[in-house]
């Protein structure tokens, strides 16, 4: 039977990279056989131009029907002034709420014909392959009660709750520890169980999750110390799990240690391995319309798609392989440039990918 991937280009770059990544998806389609049928949907900017909302209920419809989505990227100046609940990013949280998508997977991976772009000293950094697995639904974002009061006195005081049910945590451990089963059979749960209660419990539970998996080596780690090593030896990490909070800031340090994000893919996943797959970055309204976009981070997100949610491996490793093959062939996009390479533009890019592929 046919699988459904709904495709959502969204705003700026978004439209650019989607054209690119299609292409790609399309190729190992044919190629590998994978029955896959695309649908277009409107999210974000787009849809609130076309329709007034970021969500519109028919890409929420497409979005629970399809087995998985592709997502450019949202947002941007033109719809700045638009009312908060209409903005377009409320159209992306939306989705990732509505699907329950709970296991947001973001791997800091630095190819090592692009270790320069790191700030980074070349030998701590090329070569790196790292996955963080964060809690993307609960913790302190979500907690209540949450707000502003005035106290007796006065005094305005600001309170959110931290907390994690034992499930919320069972759950994303079991994730991490059957995604290290698919890399280097090593977790490291990160934590503050020196000091708050929540992950004295998350630490409790992993440990638990991580006894039914004796094969991969589970270790912990403070958030102080794992922002730390992040910096001074990302590479002793396999997967890194973590809340929602510390993964927030973790995810973002350990993406700029590769110094590209127009490089970096990422997934949200519900129960089921159903996710959304898109780029890190945003839709960099500043190069947007100019053929200067990275498509790669959204031709690495179809790879992840293929990976976890389609169970197409072999798929998947070609175009992480023909990636590898055109960076090889010096071909780079302004964000990756070094003299003496070779600058092409996005769908040029695009056109590299599938030769690789095809050769
Ligand atoms: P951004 O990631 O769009 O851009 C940051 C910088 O990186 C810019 O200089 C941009 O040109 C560059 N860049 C980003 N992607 C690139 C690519 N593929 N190729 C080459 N260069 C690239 O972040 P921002 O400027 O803070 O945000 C712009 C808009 O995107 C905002 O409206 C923001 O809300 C939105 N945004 C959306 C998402 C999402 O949809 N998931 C994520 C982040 C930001």
């Amino acid at each position: 039977m046919a699988r459904k991937i709904l495709v959502l280009p969204g705003d700026y770059i978004g439209p650019e990279i989607m054209t690119e990544a299609v292409k790609v998806l399309q190729e190992v389609d044919a190629r590998f056989k994978l029955d896959l049928e695309l649908e277009y949907g409107l999210l974000g900017g787009a849809a609130i131009d076309a329709t007034g909302q970021p969500l519109p209920p028919e890409t929420l419809a497409s979005a629970r029907s399809a087995d998985a989505i592709l997502l450019g990227a949202v947002g941007g100046p033109r719809w700045d002034n638009v009312e908060r609940h209409l903005r377009p990013e409320r159209g992306l949280l939306g989705i990732r709420s509505e699907l329950k998508l709970f296991g947001n997977l973001r791997p800091a991976i630095l190819y090592p014909q692009l270790a320069d772009a790191s700030s980074l000293k070349r030998e701590v950094v090329a070569g790196l392959d790292i996955l963080i697995v964060r809690e993307l639904t609960g913790g302190i974002y979500f907690g209540e009660p949450r707000g502003i009061r005035t106290l007796e006195n006065g005094e305005r005081e600001g309170f959110n709750t931290y907390v994690y049910r034992e499930s919320e945590i069972r759950r994303i451990g079991h994730l991490a520890f059957s995604l290290a089963r698919k890399r280097n059979n090593r977790v490291c749960s990160v934590d503050k169980a020196n000091v708050l209660e929540v992950t004295m419990l998350w630490r409790e539970v992993m440990e638990e999750v991580g006894a039914q998996y004796p094969d991969v080596e589970l270790s912990h780690m403070y958030v102080d110390n794992a922002a730390m090593q992040l910096l001074r030896a990302p590479k002793q990490f396999d997967v890194l799990v973590t809340g929602n909070m510390f993964g927030d800031i973790l995810s973002d340090a350990a993406a700029m240690l590769t110094g590209s994000i127009g490089m970096l893919p990422s997934a949200s996943l519900d129960e089921s391995g159903r996710g959304m797959y898109e780029p890190c970055h945003g839709t960099a309204p500043d190069i947007a319309g100019q053929g200067k976009a990275n498509p790669l981070a959204t031709i690495l997100s179809v790879a992840m798609m293929l990976r976890y949610t389609l169970a197409s491996p072999a798929a998947a490793d070609a175009i992480e392989q023909a990636v590898s093959v055109v960076l090889d062939q010096g071909l780079r996009t302004p964000d990756i440039y070094t003299q003496g390479q070779q600058l092409v533009n996005t769908s040029a890019m695009g056109d590299a990918v599938i030769a690789a592929l095809r050769a």
